[in-house]
Formats: C-alpha cells, sequence, structure tokens
C-alpha cells in the first residue's frame, strides 16, 4: 500500500517520503500468493466486490507500466481459476449474474481434460476463467525500481515510524530515531502494525496480524494451467512452473515463524489437489502477517479526529487484488479529485473507537 500509494501521489505531482523501517515490501505483500481476487469473492461485502472489481481490470495495464518503466515483470498471469466441491455454488452463480462476471458451472471431465493433474477426490466445479495471479515479489520490486527514478519521491528504508508528531490533535508528521520528521500530511500504510501504531494516539482501529503460511514447489513450466481451490486451501501456478500452495490462517500475534505443523497440512492439501506434488520438491515454506480487519474491508481516508492522518490499511486476505483501488481512491481523496469508487464504506472514523 505504501509503495503504490506513493507512486500516485508522485505521478500527481506531490512531493512524497516514503518511510519502511526495513528493507521495502519484504512483509505481507512479499509473502501472499498473488490471487487477484478475493478467494471467494461472493462471500464478500460489496465494499470489497467494489474495490477488487476496479483492480482486477486495472492490473494488467499496472503490470505493462511497470515492465516499461522498470523492465521487472510483475507477471500478471491469467491462468483462471476452478472452485471445486463448494457448498455455496448456488450463491456463487448468482453474485456473478448479479455483478456481471463471467463464472460457469463445469463438469468435472471437463477440468480433468484442461488439468490433468487434478485429484481423483472432486465431484464438482465452478471457473472463473478471467482471473490472474501477479507474482507479488516481482510487483514490489518493480514498483520500489519504479519509485527510485520518480522524481518527487523518497523512499528511506530503515527508518522506523515510532510515534506521530501531534499538535492540538492535528497530525503534522512523524517520530523516528532520527528525529522528527514534519509533513503536511501523513498516511499510515503499515499493514498488520497498524492498530498498533495507532494505540499511540488513544484509538482502537481494529487491525491485527493474522499468520498465514505458504509452500513453494518447482514443477515443469506446463505441470498445471490455471490456478485450483478446494476446502480454503490453492495452488497458483507461476509462469515459470513454479507452484504455490497456501495457506493457513492463525492468530498468534507477530510470531512470523514457519512450523512444521503447517507445513505437514499443506503438503496434504497439495497431495490432495494435485497428487503429483507428493513427489515434486519443496523449495520455499514461510509465513507472513496479514492486516487483518472486520469483514476485511479496509480503512481508507482522513481521521476526523486527528486531521492530516490519513490510513490505507486493513486489507486482510485481499490486499494484493485490492491495492490499485485502494491506493486509487486515497489519492484521489487526498488531492480532491473524484474518487473511483464510493469512499463512505472505508472511513475510517466510522469504525474506530477511541480507547
Ligand atoms: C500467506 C498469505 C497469502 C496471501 N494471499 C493473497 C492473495 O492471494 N491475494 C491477495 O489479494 N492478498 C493476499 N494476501 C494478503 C496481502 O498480502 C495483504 O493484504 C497485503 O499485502 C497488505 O499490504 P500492506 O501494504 O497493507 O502490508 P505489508 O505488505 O505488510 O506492508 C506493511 C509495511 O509497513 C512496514 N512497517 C510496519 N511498521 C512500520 C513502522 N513502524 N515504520 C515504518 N514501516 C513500518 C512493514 O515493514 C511493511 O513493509 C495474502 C497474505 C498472506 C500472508
Amino acid at each position: 500500500m505504501g509503495l503504490l500509494s506513493a507512486r500516485l501521489l508522485a505521478q500527481a505531482g506531490e512531493e512524497v517520503l516514503l518511510l519502511e523501517r526495513q528493507g521495502s515490501g519484504r512483509e505481507s505483500s512479499w509473502a501472499g500468493g498473488g490471487i487477484v481476487s478475493p478467494l471467494y469473492p461472493w462471500r464478500y461485502s460489496p465494499a470489497v466486490t467494489a474495490l477488487a472489481h476496479w483492480s482486477q481490470d486495472f492490473y494488467p495495464d499496472l503490470g505493462r507500466q511497470l515492465l516499461d518503466e522498470t523492465g521487472c515483470d510483475p507477471e500478471v498471469h491469467v491462468t483462471g481459476l476452478y472452485w471445486l466441491d463448494l457448498d455455496d455454488e448456488c450463491q456463487a452463480l448468482t453474485w456473478a449474474e448479479r455483478e456481471g462476471r463471467l463464472l460457469r458451472r463445469v463438469d468435472i471431465a471437463e477440468v480433468r481434460r484442461q488439468v490433468p493433474v487434478l485429484g481423483d477426490g472432486f465431484a464438482r466445479a465452478i471457473h472463473m476463467p478471467d482471473v490472474a495471479n501477479v507474482r507479488n515479489p516481482r510487483l514490489v520490486k518493480a514498483l520500489k525500481a519504479a519509485l527510485t527514478v520518480m522524481p518527487g519521491v523518497e523512499l528511506r528504508e530503515h527508518c522506523a515510524l515510532t510515534g506521530f508528531v501531534n499538535r492540538g490533535g492535528r497530525i503534522c508528521g512523524v517520530q523516528t530515531a532520527d528525529g522528527d520528521l514534519l509533513a503536511e500530511r501523513v498516511v499510515l500504510a503499515t499493514g498488520a502494525w497498524s492498530g498498533e501504531l495507532l494505540q499511540q494516539l488513544g484509538l482502537m482501529l481494529p487491525v491485527e496480524p493474522v499468520k498465514g503460511q505458504m509452500i513453494l514447489y518447482r514443477c515443469a513450466e506446463s505441470f498445471l494451467p490455471s490456478m485450483v481451490l478446494a476446502g480454503g486451501r490453492y495452488a497458483i501456478p507461476r509462469r515459470d512452473g513454479h507452484v504455490l500452495v497456501g495457506s493457513t490462517l492463525e492468530y498468534a500475534g507477530f510470531d512470523k515463524t514457519p512450523t512444521e505443523e503447517a507445513l505437514a497440512s499443506l503438503k496434504a492439501s497439495a497431495e490432495t489437489l494435485l497428487p503429483a506434488l507428493a513427489t515434486a520438491e519443496v523449495v520455499g515454506h514461510w509465513a507472513g502477517l496479514r492486516p487483518g480487519s472486520p469483514e476485511g474491508i479496509p480503512f481508507v481516508g482522513e481521521l476526523a479526529s486527528h486531521p492530516g492522518l490519513w490510513l490505507n490499511c486493513g486489507h486482510f486476505r485481499n490486499g494484493l487484488v485490492l491495492a490499485p483501488a485502494s491506493c486509487r481512491l486515497l489519492a484521489d481523496l487526498m488531492l480532491g479529485r473524484e474518487p473511483v469508487v464510493d469512499p463512505s464504506p472505508y472511513v475510517p472514523s466510522r469504525r474506530l473507537a477511541v480507547g
């Protein structure tokens, strides 16, 4: 959120100083799977759907722009997605018809023709052919590369925000170990750490870390032609054949240690989905901290109680798909432009408690 918000604000001619407490793009935005869709889009509120749809339409352009500007390809890879043996298939189909999205029921024999490596245990499927995934570690790398050559942006890494400069309720900057930094406006885009940081202002923002573990297999390039999802677990093919399998959902505070239990559980899910993975090499296993929020609805906008302080956080399981629209909405609001989506569901003050 920080990298993309900075890019949009600088593109509009604003001067931006982006602070990052470590190297940029190493947390959730690096760790995620990169499906450019909520996992079960029909189960979300219209607030999430509005951001997701705007972003999905924009992702191919974003990928091309970043490749042209930096030579680093975020690999927006349209593979489609099969959901297998869903309990709420009818709701999914009704939602898709209402929203005008391409989603249809498919015979399991057809799925097997398209995805010959699929496991035997599945009976039903629905398919969305236009869902993409983005290679998110490359996305953050490309965004960082784009920012470093943009006029008006300074990216200052290894500089943590430790507090806010509060003058009579107005936020005019941030405190860091290197001293105070003043700014006309401050944007908090600190993912899972946002709730903790806002406590310093006596505000209870319901954003908490939700750990997610993933594993990565090395496979032949043509191994998996589509994303597949069953029982909350999914497999995502990258263009070079790597297959990601995720993910766990754990409330374990800020601990990011990958565990043996999760490895075994993810491998079991992987082998149910795609039995041939039993003999494939697991080349990665990691955890990230999602910025969990009620219903996964992000907080985007200025805090009425603390003018000068803006939020763009709390995207929970969908921050990669929601990012383009969420950051565009933030920039529109900050710059007084017509917002791309109705901003009211994301207004922070409505969903904040004072501690
Ligand atoms: C396993 C897993 C799978 C996922 N899969 C998907 C998916 O398929 N599709 C999807 O759309 N989303 C997915 N997500 C969710 C998505 O990754 C997140 O919603 C999104 O990355 C959040 O972005 P963010 O910028 O808010 O947070 P982050 O990427 O975590 O960035 C926050 C940044 O703030 C910095 N920071 C924190 N505190 C400070 C401080 N005090 N000072 C300075 N800097 C600070 C951090 O170092 C970090 O760089 C997944 C997440 C996980 C963990």
